[in-house]
């Protein structure tokens, strides 16, 4: 399978999986772009041999434009050249891997050419779901799902899709590090014991959002766009294995689970491979011995930001965009050590409490939701 990847994100855990799988499948690595971690991205450059690389940060762009000098990797630096790595003409493929509403501009502008999107940011489409959406149909850009959830809903949903025949979509969760405690409990757990999650090895960022809980909730809404469902039909389950990514459930009660090991790799080249099915790096299910699989209902009294989110996932509009930008704003002063662990959803509930959501948003009025929803959090 012959593809031209740019992958927006190459040095987070999304891109560096990426990679792997690009390597394991004979497709090449066409522009990599990352925020500022240089010396990763100087040995990415050196094995892949991009035509590009670009670092947001224009210090460390600079920085690595000396180290690859000796290369004909092209360094670009700032927002303007990791713009230039999303629309570069010779790839035919994006993975969108950057963190947080900061993907938002990359990741329409590799819509805006028409590219297959590999989509990892789900800030995205929490944040302008409909509209992302919507210029992805109007320039023709297919977008597919990495996040695992959506990536087994989307496998659970061939052949059967579009038929009004799916009752519900069902999202697994792990249940994070802290599955079982209580409120109380919560109140005294740390930034290194939020940086632990069970199964799998992510960034701060969204393991802090395992831990709250608000990852799931995120997915469902990103759920809620990607697959044009009600919030009401979308549930959340917890189990505790990570081993069925997660489940539709039919008109008929049928429900069909798409199962692996937590192995990012298979999602990421499902989203590049599809229709197709390939040989990959991930790692084989060893059903034998995997043990048994639990689920059971989440708690959203210890874990109220889940509870906020599927508030916002019926109010819709910019809710999505208040509770992602409180959010990101209250998860960064988390793991600077400026707040306790349940100051999360205290600070993402005012936000939306203080500021409303408006219905049917543009843009604009994403991106003022948005910064409305940081301010309350500072
Ligand atoms: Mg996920």
């Amino acid at each position: 399978m012959s593809r031209k990847v740019t992958i927006l994100g190459s040095t987070g855990s999304i891109g560096r999986q990426s990679l792997d799988v690009i390597a394991a499948c004979g497709m090449e690595a066409a522009a990599l772009a990352a925020n500022s971690s240089v010396g990763l991205m100087e040995e990415q450059a050196r094995q892949f041999r991009p035509s590009i690389a670009a670092l947001a940060d224009e210090k460390a762009a600079a920085d690595l434009r000396v180290r690859l000098a000796d290369t004909n990797v092209h360094v670009l630096g700032g927002l303007e050249g990791v713009l230039e790595a999303a629309t570069f003409s010779g790839a035919d493929t994006a993975i969108a891997a950057l963190v947080g509403m900061a993907g938002l501009r990359p990741t329409l502008a590799s819509i805006r050419e028409g590219k297959r999107v590999c989509l990892a940011n789900k800030e995205t489409l929490v944040c302008a779901g409909p509209l992302v959406l919507e210029e992805a149909h109007d320039y023709g850009a297919k977008v597919y799902p990495v996040d695992s959830e959506h990536s087994a809903i989307f496998q659970c949903l061939e052949a059967n899709r579009d038929r009004g025949e799916v009752k519900r979509l069902i999202l697994t969760c792990s249940g994070g590090p802290f599955y079982g405690k209580k409120r109380e409990e919560l109140q005294r757990v740390t930034r290194e014991d939020a940086l632990q999650h069970p199964n799998w090895s992510m960034g701060a960022k969204i393991t802090v959002d395992s831990a709250t809980l608000m990852n799931k909730g995120l997915e469902v809404i990103e759920a809620m766009h990607l697959y044009r469902m009600p919030a009401e039909k979308i549930s959340v389950v917890i189990h505790r294995e990570s081993i069925v990514h997660s489940l539709v459930e039919y008109c008929d009660n049928a429900m069909l689970a798409q199962m692996g090991a937590p192995d990012m790799r298979l999602p990421i080249q499902y989203a590049l491979t599809y229709p197709k099915r390939v040989p990959g790096p991930s790692t084989p299910l060893d059903l034998w011995n995997c043990g048994p699989l639990t689920f059971g209902a989440p708690d959203l009294e210890a874990f109220p930001c889940l509870a906020l989110a599927l508030e916002a996932a019926k109010t819709g509009g910019t809710a999505g965009a208040i509770l992602n930008g409180a959010n990101e704003a209250a998860v960064g002063q988390f793991l600077a050590g400026k707040i306790g662990f349940l100051d999360i959803p205290a600070k993402v509930e005012k936000a939306m409490s203080q500021v409303r959501a408006v219905q049917e948003p543009t843009m604009q009025e994403i991106l003022d939701a948005d910064a409305a929803a940081r301010e309350t959090v500072m």
